[in-house]
């Protein structure tokens, strides 16, 4: 019933705010740009990666460098059974030559002579393995031996980026060609339709000759460097980097089929995934996986161009430039649990609003809107009731209120200064097929000045709102 209940309260998709693109979405997922005063959806903004960083070291890449090294982190690896990440253990050996000379050390004791001949020490070398520490996966599971830093790293290096490498560059030898004859058929269209007036006797303008001059000039260049490049034959570059289809395929264990199976050497689904070029199906082929980069967003309004959300670029540092998010702006309209639809008959829902300011009171009405094509049923609101709200204030929030207006207490369901719940009535039709779904507008005025100084009047933000199942009679 508990689960029922914060399933119920987290569940954001309840209440949609129209965006200005008459799309809805939930009020966390929206921003509202100060410069338009409107509400902007993630498709009315255009987001960019700031930074690239790896979660683990922190180390932020340009953009180049991060696709250089496919969004991987060149030295955090994460455990390819937990997807934990890996830990960088040190051995200290020593070298092969030590446990003989050990060996030999009461042979030497033995005949004073002998041990006149100095022994140099031998010098401890450190080697490296990875270590998971949640599940004790190590490197030395999958078969590498304990090496050193560079060592280790390079024999993780996959072998199919050589490939993709390969590709790479087989695909861009194919797109310059294309384009270069793209440029030559222009430039041969142009002197064909020059040739052409000149026939006709019809005289270029000096401007416009010299225009086309250019362009049959660059379109000359561009036919020689086709030529050039007409000798690698875009198949002949793939080649040596295609899969060929083969009928000569290994023939299956005799035991394949009788084995018993052992279930801890068989990985998971979700282990074969997360290695997608190798998909290992036993758990000794697992190899360790490169760590990926993330990136730091900032978003942009797409009609003013202004940034709606920047972030710091320090990797180590989670606070954000700018922050317009529409939850940090506009009252949040949310269903209060605990009600039931009867088909047919006028039910009581209350809707809490709550103010998200900190430091100022502010004002709102909520206005059936009954006209909405997205609603199905009949909503009843205190319309022309203006409510206020306190300043966000989490110790206070647990006290009711006083309401000093009886009218305003009698719409009210609760009062807890900056949250209130409204009561509302919701005519339900006997017919209803489907969720109950309903629709109003807050009248408010938004927390943020214009820009040029200008106060913002009152705005209006429909509001749909998606009160569930209906039981019958
Ligand atoms: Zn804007
Ligand atoms: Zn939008
Ligand atoms: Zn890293
Ligand atoms: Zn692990």
């Amino acid at each position: 019933m508990l689960a029922d209940r914060m399933a119920f309260l987290l569940n954001v998709d309840r209440v949609l705010y129209e965006c200005s693109c008459s799309s809805t979405y939930p009020l966390c997922r929206l921003y509202y740009c100060r410069y338009c005063l409107a509400l902007r959806c993630a498709d009315c903004t255009q987001h960019e990666a700031d930074v690239y960083f790896c979660s683990q070291c922190l180390q932020s890449h340009m953009a180049p460098e991060a696709k250089l090294h496919y969004m991987k982190c060149k030295k955090c690896f994460e455990c390819p059974s937990c997807q934990s990440v890996l830990a960088l253990r040190a051995v200290t050996t020593l070298p092969e030559e030590s446990p003989k000379s050990t060996e030999k050390e009461p042979v030497t004791s033995a005949t004073p002579t002998a041990s006149a001949t100095p022994t140099t020490p031998a010098t401890p070398a450190k080697k490296y393995f990875l270590s998971c520490g949640n599940c004790y996966w190590t490197t030395k599971d999958a078969g590498y031996e304990e090496q050193e830093l560079a060592v280790l790293y390079d024999s993780f290096f996959d072998t199919e980026q050589a490939v993709i490498k390969q590709l790479k560059e087989a695909y861009q030898v194919i797109a310059l060609r294309d384009a270069t004859e793209k440029t030559a058929k222009k430039s041969a269209s142009q002197t064909n339709k020059r040739k052409t007036m000149a026939a006709l006797g019809i005289r270029e303008d000096s401007s416009s000759f010299l225009s086309s001059l250019s362009i049959g000039t660059r379109g000359m260049s561009a036919l020689n460097r086709s030529k050039q490049l007409a000798n690698i034959s875009a198949v002949d570059a793939l080649q040596s980097v295609m899969s060929v289809a083969t009928s000569d395929v290994e023939a299956l264990p005799d035991d394949y089929f009788t084995r018993p199976l052992d279930l801890s050497n068989v990985t998971t689904l979700d282990q074969r995934l997360r290695d997608v070029k190798n998909q290992p199906a036993a758990t000794v082929q697992l190899k360790p996986l490169r760590k990926q980069l993330l990136i730091k967003k900032s978003v942009r309004c797409k009609k003013c161009d202004h940034s709606l959300c920047k972030p710091e670029f320090s990797t180590s540092n989670i606070k954000f430039k700018i922050q317009l998010l529409a939850q940090l702006q506009l009252p949040e309209v949310r269903i209060h649990p605990g009600y039931s639809l009867v088909a047919g008959k006028e039910c009581e829902v209350v809707l809490s609003v709550s103010n998200p300011d900190q430091l100022s009171q502010c004002t709102f009405k909520l206005v059936a809107d009954n006209d909405n094509q997205r609603s199905n049923c009949e909503i009843t609101t205190p319309s022309d009731v203006e409510f206020s709200l306190e300043p966000k204030n989490d110790a206070f929030s647990l006290d009711d209120s006083i309401e000093t207006d009886p009218e305003k207490e009698r719409l009210l369901e609760y009062n807890h200064g900056s949250k209130i719940g409204i009561k509302c009535s919701v005519n339900v039709p006997g017919d209803l097929a489907g969720n109950a779904k309903v629709c109003v507008k807050l009248h408010h005025t938004p927390l943020l000045t214009s820009t040029d100084g200008s106060t913002v009047s009152e705005q209006q933000f429909p509001i749909c709102i998606d009160l569930g199942s209906v039981q019958g009679f």
